[in-house]
């Protein structure tokens, strides 16, 4: 227990008010651009620059750098799939950050490469700003084996959790074997994580023993393992009782599909106590489910699942981009306002309208 008498996994850098940056910077130093060849082999190298760029094309909402980045993941497909994903939920507070670092730094030390990644719909991030932007899982930033990357900007759900997928394909192409995905802890962003991971943690906190009200229960079923944190000077003993509280609820559950009951445990990230054995309760997991087939099995579910997702959105985006049903809505919304039509007639009328002005090939998206 060397560290600072008060813990904090979260250092907030004070922002800088005046420029700072030479105004004709970018003007000068525009940022040069790659073929998909290039990023491909760089990714392949372990090119962290080439890596950020492909992501950053990833979230671009630009056609022509979605174009590139879908060329890029295609030729980093069959070198990805390598790694372990691990989804890591918890309100705020719980010490998700302080988490990813323990458990990182201590795979980084073993030989491990690390990607973190995170899912929050609400995410406001300015472009590109780094100054008076949180600092989180401070070890982590400074390791060379690292690669954090927060979540996409703000949008729907369905877009945040596609690019941090397409950004897990990229990660492990370079190299990154243990990719962790964080989600804020908050509406659906975690049936978002849990179904693109192969192990869901769930971070708890020891409180005042009615712990267990708090949470949801789809979020306890979605567990393939659940941690109490904190337990560390006075908090040990709550701690404890916290995670008997927690396996004694687990037993209400169905059997889960994995075929392996969750396992509770205790640990403290800040302090580092007990990180090995929550990292032991992640490799027993990876290593029943790879030997009875479970692990190969969700791999594949989720990516039916992805695809059945990439239609979804693509049909979303098609449909409201079209210039003639941009048109229409207000259109159509005014009529269903009035009752001048039921909103079943309506949609039925915007999909046809739809539908025909598709066989009218003038129009590419
Ligand atoms: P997040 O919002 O879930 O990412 O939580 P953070 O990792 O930022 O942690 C929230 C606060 O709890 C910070 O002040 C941490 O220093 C503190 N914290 C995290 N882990 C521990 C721990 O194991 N023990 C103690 N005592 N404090 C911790």
């Amino acid at each position: 227990m060397e560290k600072n008498a008060t813990p904090k996994g979260l250092k907030v850098n004070k922002g800088v008010t005046a420029p700072t940056v030479n105004p004709y910077f970018k003007r000068i130093h525009r940022r040069k651009t790659f073929s998909v060849r290039e990023y491909v082999s760089g990714i392949l190298k372990g090119d962290v620059a080439l890596l950020s760029q492909a992501v950053t094309l990833i979230e671009s909402a630009k056609p022509e750098h979605q174009q590139i980045a879908q060329q890029i993941i295609e030729k980093c497909l069959p070198h990805s799939s390598k790694s372990v994903r691990i989804g890591i939920t918890g309100v705020p507070g719980a010490g998700k950050s302080t988490t990813i670092d323990a458990l990182g730094m201590y795979l980084i030390r073993q030989g491990h490469k690390i990607a973190v990644l995170a899912i929050d719909p609400s995410s406001q991030r300015s472009k590109g700003s780094i100054l008076g932007d949180k600092t989180r899982m401070e070890s982590l930033s400074h390791e060379k084996n690292a690669f954090i990357r927060p979540s996409p900007t703000a949008g729907s759900l369905g877009g945040v959790a596609r690019k941090t997928r397409e950004t897990i394909i990229l990660c492990e192409a370079a190299g990154y074997d243990t990719v962790f995905v964080e989600t804020v802890g908050v509406g659906q962003s975690e049936t978002a994580v849990h179904s693109m991971v192969d192990f869901f943690l769930l971070i708890q906190l020891a409180g005042t023993g009615d712990e267990l009200q708090g949470i949801k229960r789809g979020i306890m079923e979605m567990a393939d393992g659940i941690i109490i944190n904190k337990a560390d000077g006075d908090n040990v003993e709550k701690a404890g009782i916290a995670a008997a509280n927690f396996s004694n609820a687990l037993r209400m559950f169905p059997a889960p599909d994995s075929g392996r009951k969750p396992e509770v445990r205790t640990y403290s990230g800040y302090y580092e106590l007990g990180i090995k054995e929550v990292l032991d309760m992640i490799r027993e997991y990876v290593a029943f489910t790879k030997s009875n087939g479970y692990f190969y099995r969700k791999r594949i579910e989720q990516a039916k699942y992805r695809m059945y997702e990439s239609i979804n959105d693509l049909l979303h985006r098609l449909f409201y981009h079209h210039p003639k049903i941009a048109a229409q809505l207000p259109y159509m919304e005014q009529k269903v306002l009035n009752n001048e039509i039921s909103p079943f007639m309506a949609a039925r009328q915007l999909i046809d309208q739809f539908s025909d002005s598709r066989s009218d090939s003038s129009y590419n998206f």
